[in-house]
């Protein structure tokens, strides 16, 4: 089994805005990161996507941006 299907992580961005990042699905392509950098990275080690802070209000259409061009659908919003 991939280990990689083992983790979901989930950040909450105030109270109004959940990012759910399903690393079953990330391929690393980076594209979150580059749309947005300063919600999204790349982990060195694992080479899959990782949410930098916990705080990024005022971010909600960067985070969309985000959503809409990765190309495994591995963001979502709740
Ligand atoms: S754009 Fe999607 S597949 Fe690419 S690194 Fe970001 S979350 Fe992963």
């Amino acid at each position: 089994m991939d280990v990689r299907k083992q983790f979901h992580v989930t950040e909450n961005l105030g109270d109004e805005m959940r990012i759910e990042l399903d690393l079953g699905k990330c391929a690393g392509h980076g594209v979150c990161a580059l749309e947005a950098p300063e919600i999204f990275d790349i982990d060195d080690e694992s080479g899959l996507a990782v949410l930098r802070t916990e705080r990024p209000e005022g971010r909600e259409a960067a985070v969309n941006t985000a959503v809409r061009g990765c190309p495994e659908r591995a963001i979502t919003i709740a």
